[in-house]
């Protein structure tokens, strides 16, 4: 079992599209050690943390401590954190280095400016480019993450094919389909060229040594090679998350809603209702019953179902368009790559996909 850890809610940008509150509440180091705690009681000999925020480097000294603390315990901890970036510094990374914390850095490319501001509303394109020097340096795998709307969509390729002159092979993308967010047939027929873009991009670095790895596109691709099923969800059991109060709850989207509080990083987890939530997650989606590309498809995630449909078991259709037209781009461009030099991919997929803490 992984955990994420909610550090805080705050952050120090503004970013259009951010759903999050903003509250002030902090994981203090206290609730961070229970939290290494806890998780040495759960696992055996897996230990993972996804640092997440908000901002997570808002609390870069409880991070810090965490791990410190962590690497008393005689175990193997690894670490995943997301950032804007924006609080980098020499001094994380080497922590960074030192703790095995894998950074992925959020930046949306050439629209950077547009969608993801400081509090007083300046751009961070300019900021963040010493920054983006400073982790490739340290970390030349890191990945970029890229949110896409309706609005920035036509400039998505752009974007990734920026990102990955800047320096990321390793780039990512999340589509804000909220229910509010606006896609239709006309911006999905953008997406689904955008992805067209981005495969000719993989294609023509390939042989190169630093191959564009898409990660939107390996991890379908894997799913056709190896015949892994794309997410086996498991809520509450996979990677709960522990709120900056301690809380635990089933995965991010239940954050904070009490109905789903499954314990505290003090008392533990409550066995009982993790398998009443569990066993939530694991009801059939009825109009996936059947569906050739189930098995690839991202339908099970109760997180999003969650957050899109108000239901764990309903999937919105605009989750099952993108899934759609992303299997299809990724399977033309996996066909054409197997053609080209099969065990390189088998290998860049194998590398990239199923490694543990979301
Ligand atoms: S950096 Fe992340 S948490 Fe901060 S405002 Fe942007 S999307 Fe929200
Ligand atoms: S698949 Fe979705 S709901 Fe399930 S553990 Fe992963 S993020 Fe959470
Ligand atoms: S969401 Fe759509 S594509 Fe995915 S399994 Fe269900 S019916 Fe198939």
């Amino acid at each position: 079992m992984n955990f994420t850890l909610h550090l805080t809610a705050d952050c120090n940008l503004c970013c259009h599209y951010c759903y999050l509150t903003h509250d002030k509440s902090r994981m203090t180091e206290k609730t961070a050690f229970a939290a290494v705690d806890l998780c040495c009681r759960y696992n055996q000999d897996k230990h993972g943390f996804s640092l997440f925020g908000g901002e997570p480097l808002l609390l870069a000294p409880v991070i810090e401590r965490l791990t410190e603390y962590a690497a008393q315990k005689d175990k193997l901890f690894t670490y995943k954190m997301t950032t804007n970036g924006t609080l980098l510094n020499e001094d994380f990374l080497r922590l960074a280095d030192k703790r095995r914390i894998s950074i992925a850095m959020s930046h949306d490319g050439i629209i950077q400016d547009a969608k993801r501001k400081t509090r007083d509303g300046k751009g961070t394109f300019e900021l963040l480019q010493s920054k983006i020097d400073m982790l490739l340096a340290h970390q030349p795998m890191a990945i970029a993450m890229q949110t896409v709307t309706t609005d920035t969509v036509s400039d998505m390729a752009e974007s990734v094919r920026w990102l990955y002159e800047r320096g990321f092979t390793r780039i990512n993308t999340a589509i804000d389909y909220r229910t509010d967010a606006g896609w239709d047939d006309e911006s999905m027929d953008k997406l689904k060229e955008q992805y067209q873009l981005i495969a000719e991009l993989a294609q023509q670095t390939f042989f190169s040594n630093r191959p564009l790895r898409y990660l939107n596109f390996t991890s379908k691709i894997t799913t056709h090679l190896l015949s892994r099923p794309c997410i086996q969800c498991k809520l509450g059991v996979r990677q709960p998350s522990i709120a900056p109060d301690g809380s635990i709850y089933p995965c991010n989207q239940f954050l904070n809603l009490p109905e789903y509080r499954m314990g505290d990083v003090y008392g533990g987890i409550d066995r009982e209702k993790q398998m009443e939530i569990f066993n939530m997650g694991r009801k059939p989606i009825k109009s996936c019953i059947g569906c050739a590309i189930e098995e690839r498809c991202r339908h099970a995630c109760s997180c999003l179902n969650f957050q899109l449909t108000g239901r764990m078991d309903t999937v919105a259709p605009v989750q099952c368009a993108h899934e759609r037209i992303l299997i299809g781009c990724a399977d033309d461009l996996g066909e054409k790559l197997h053609k080209m030099d099969a065990k390189k991919l088998m290998h860049m997929c194998g590398a990239d996909a199923f490694d543990g803490i979301e």
